[in-house]
């Protein structure tokens, strides 16, 4: 299909005990970005990044067509990973943003010239289906076995933490464990234990332990201010860095079908359907033989 591209998954999707990891995915095209500010615009930020994905998942591994609950269970850094190369292949590498420095009675806005294919993690050395570690308290010692985080997960972490921050850490890494156990140091006995009823220093632990295998789940900036000279870490959000500028668009997207229309006399469906890129090269065309303004 137009334009698309195989690309390699940090973590992949799991399932029998097989790794998915070469997706195939193409760029957004007009009914994307339409679908995104009209029929997703009152959905949760993840819910949106699943059902885009979806749709321009062509293939995960071997399974093809893709479904919404197969790109919900992606590790986080997977889904992030997923829309920066989206983002490359239907705007391009670079991303211009803007952060403004959080120095005292400062707050210089400071514009950031990003590129896609850098903010992507390099490749971890070895993944796996599920992980077990160990983590120590009050003299227990508590071997855990977990997931990583999925854009489900992540979900459900932001709704609890509404409750206060730690709700959020114990709902994400409580959803992520898929099997606990304890013994005393000194002795023997091991017994089971149930996510919930995990210390507060060991749901911890493994929250930075979930974090350091998907390095991809959180794109941090680190960021000097020229005018203040603040050095400071600032996230980016790959889902809402698209998504504001696909709904920047919106007008746009109308004028570019009117004008393509207008002079091609191709349907409004057979616009919608190209990709970003080819839409722009033939209104640039337009431009070319018309001049600017009869071209739009
Ligand atoms: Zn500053």
């Amino acid at each position: 299909m137009d334009g698309a591209v195989a690309i390699q998954l940090p973590n992949g999707f799991w399932e029998g005990g097989m790794r998915h990891a070469e997706a195939v995915l193409r760029p957004l095209n007009g009914c994307d970005e339409e679908f995104l500010f009209e029929e997703a615009a009152g959905r949760s930020t993840a819910r949106r990044v699943t059902a885009l994905l979806t749709r321009c998942t062509l293939r995960l591994g071997r399974l093809s067509p893709v479904s919404e609950a197969q790109i919900a269970r992606l590790a986080a850094g997977d889904r992030e990973a997923l829309l920066l190369h989206l983002r490359r292949l239907t705007f391009g590498d670079r991303m211009p943003a803007v952060v403004s420095c959080p120095g005292d009675d400062c707050g210089q806005k400071l514009d950031l010239e990003l590129s896609a294919s850098s903010l992507l993690a390099p490749a971890p050395a070895e993944t796996a289906e599920s992980y077990e570690t160990e983590v120590s308290s009050d003299g227990n010692s508590y071997r855990v076995r977990f997931r990583l985080p999925t854009g489900a997960d992540q979900e459900a972490a932001a709704e609890a933490a509404g409750r206060g921050l730690q709700a959020g850490v114990r709902t994400l890494v409580g959803r992520c464990v898929t099997a606990a156990s304890t013994a005393a140091t000194h002795r023997s006995a091991v017994r089971e234990v149930a996510a919930r009823d995990l210390p507060e220093t060991v749901v911890a632990g493994l929250s930075e332990a979930m974090a350091r295998l998907d390095p991809q789940a959180e794109i941090e900036l680190a960021v000097e201010c020229p005018s203040c000279g603040s050095r400071f870490q600032a996230l980016l959000d790959a889902a809402s860095f698209l998504f504001e500028e696909v709904s920047g668009r919106r007008r746009d997207l109308y004028r570019e079908v009117h004008t393509l229309a207008l002079h091609y006399h191709w349907s409004e469906a057979e616009i919608l359907g190209m990709p970003f890129r080819r839409r722009q090269r033939y209104l640039g065309l337009l431009r070319e033989a018309l001049g600017e303004e009869a071209a739009g």
